[in-house]
């Protein structure tokens, strides 16, 4: 009897130390967990920027819309709001983060909106002071700015004659990419079709004829004026060959035209045939032209349909959905 009590009261002492190492065991499991979590939490980047200021709704955002590079660029800077509202613009582009700030510290009276498009497109800089090469084998969809040069020998192998018919000047005088040329002429047509009568008044040129002409103007009014009209040999869209500066018979004249109903149909109808309006009013700041009633751009259907229904300039489709996007 006695064997067996002992045995008993060994077995209850035994099953004690197992309960107790059990507790023990998982207590330590529990908070070791806890443990873990928070030391895992405090490596986040959401623990990181709520850390330096951020409210948690900022850090989501921050953290669901950018990439790895710019999240540490935003932690290696103080607390800025801005920043979460440069991210939620819709043409945001994360290599340009740092530029929208500087930007926004010369610029603050500027909207977010345009600082974004400014300086996508470059447009902070003073003209000509920085200079990027043309990427031609971007075809109808290069660009040619006041950023963004032609070189000197650029010329367009595929040039077509547009008959007397549809413009001025004399046989040969005015040229098109093959290709733009056909579209041109489907423009035309549709044009004609809703009664007015496109005309002409220059398309492509080359580089010394762009000279000559920035060189006249700059001679008669100065380097600054003549900037604002023409552009630098090598920055003139015309070197293309996918340009049409046009106006109607009924209203030839370029400065009047933007009071035309052939302009007002061009607005609604170019893009359908891959032609947008280059240099439209309001746009100047990004453009850095003058608007122009009469110069249209071949940038093909799917691009205009774009630049068109976000009303957008060629400038800023390109730094966002070929620079950008394409990359
Ligand atoms: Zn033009």
């Amino acid at each position: 009897m006695a064997t067996i009590k002992k045995k008993k009261l060994k077995l209850k002492k035994g099953a004690y130390i197992l309960f107790g190492i059990l507790i023990v065991t998982i207590t330590s499991l529990i908070f070791g967990i806890k443990y873990y979590k928070d030391y895992k939490y405090k490596q986040t980047y959401e623990y990181k920027l709520i850390n330096i200021g951020y409210s948690i709704d900022n850090a989501k955002q921050i953290i669901s819309k950018v990439n790895d590079e710019t999240i540490n660029y935003i932690l290696n800077n103080p607390q800025n709001d801005l920043i979460v509202d440069f991210i939620n613009e819709k043409y945001f582009i994360e290599n340009n983060l740092d530029n929208y700030l500087k930007f926004f510290e010369k610029q603050n009276d500027e909207t977010l909106t345009d600082i974004v498009a400014m300086v996508n497109t470059h447009a902070n800089n003073k003209w000509y002071e920085v200079t990027f090469n043309t990427d031609i084998n971007l075809k109808e969809k290069m660009i040619v700015n006041k950023f963004y040069a032609l070189n000197k020998e650029y010329a367009p192998t595929d040039l077509k004659n547009i008959s007397l018919d549809y413009s001025y000047g004399n046989e040969g005088d005015n040229k098109l990419l093959s290709y733009a040329y056909d579209e041109f002429m489907n423009l035309w047509q549709a044009a004609n079709k809703a009664g007015f009568y496109l005309m002409v008044t220059s398309s492509y040129r080359n580089y010394e004829e762009q000279e000559s002409i920035y060189n006249e103007r700059k001679e008669a009014q100065g380097e600054r004026k003549a900037d604002q009209t023409a552009a630098r040999p090598g920055h003139s869209e015309h070197q293309t060959g996918l340009v049409v500066d046009m106006t109607s018979k009924s209203e030839p004249i370029e400065s009047d035209f933007k009071e035309s109903k052939t302009y007002n149909w061009l607005k609604e109808n170019a893009y359908k045939y891959g032609f947008i309006e280059r240099y439209p009013e309001g746009k100047t700041y990004i453009t850095g032209y003058e608007p122009e009633s009469w110069h249209w751009r071949y940038v093909g259907s799917e691009a205009a349909k774009v630049i068109h229904d976000e009303n957008i300039t060629y400038d800023e489709y390109y730094a966002y959905y070929i620079e950008y996007k394409n990359k």
